[in-house]
């Protein structure tokens, strides 16, 4: 008889942990502040990480409150994010954000799922993010390397879509162990289960993988 979801998960965990384990310490020790996530997690959309990290370096090296983003020229404020593609419309969202942060949450990011996806352009990633990495909220956002690796590995049915892929993983894992299943998801998919051409050859999860199995028997 196969494994169960949380017996997978179980190995899934041990291998994130030996394998990923000091990063994940070293993400748990930086101190993000909510609101420069909040902007960083916008400016990622639809870009490579490498672009959003240049992007995020160049405004916040010049900016440290939604105040000032508020006050900056549209120009300004589109050449320094230039870096992240589609510049325009980000800019445009990061100023409706930033006014809104400082009239309705006295300039700090809000706390809450509902809060944060009533901001403009922001959706349940970027807010579970948010909720994540800047308030240490105990939830799992599901990136593409999430989604991948989970259908791939048999956790997640091939249709679910971001609700029912979140849901299903949380509840495979204790509340203390949901941040190690995104960043250990997000380094294993840039790693070795990659979108395009995954390493099943060398995998260490190829054993209890479906997409591996099936790959195998077809
Ligand atoms: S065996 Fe292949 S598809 Fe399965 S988890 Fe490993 S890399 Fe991904």
């Amino acid at each position: 008889m196969g494994l169960s979801k949380k017996e997978k998960m179980k190995i899934i965990i041990k291998f994130i942990r030996s394998r990923y384990g000091k990063r994940i310490n070293e993400f748990l020790e930086r101190n993000i502040d909510p609101f420069e996530l909040l902007i960083t997690t916008v400016l990622s959309q639809r870009t490579k990480d490498e672009n959003t990290a240049m992007a995020s370096e160049r405004l916040f090296s010049v900016v440290t409150c939604p105040e000032e983003i508020i006050r900056m020229e549209d120009k300004t404020l589109e050449n320094l994010i230039k870096p992240s593609g589609t510049y325009r419309e980000k800019a445009k969202r990061i100023k409706q954000i930033s006014k809104i942060v400082v009239e309705k949450y006295n300039g700090k990011s809000p706390r809450t799922r509902k809060e944060l996806m009533s901001l403009p352009g922001v959706g349940p990633k970027t807010a579970d993010v948010v909720l994540s990495y800047g308030f240490g909220v105990p939830n799992i956002p599901v990136d593409v390397h999430v989604e991948v690796c989970s259908k791939r590995l048999g956790l997640v049915d091939q249709n679910a879509k971001y609700e029912e892929i979140r849901k299903t993983l949380e509840s495979l894992v204790s509340e203390k162990e949901r941040f190690l299943v995104n960043v250990g998801f997000v380094n294993f998919g840039k790693e070795i289960c990659r979108t395009h051409n995954p390493k099943c050859g060398i995998c260490p999860l190829n054993d209890i993988c479906d997409f591996h199995r099936s790959k195998r028997m077809g």
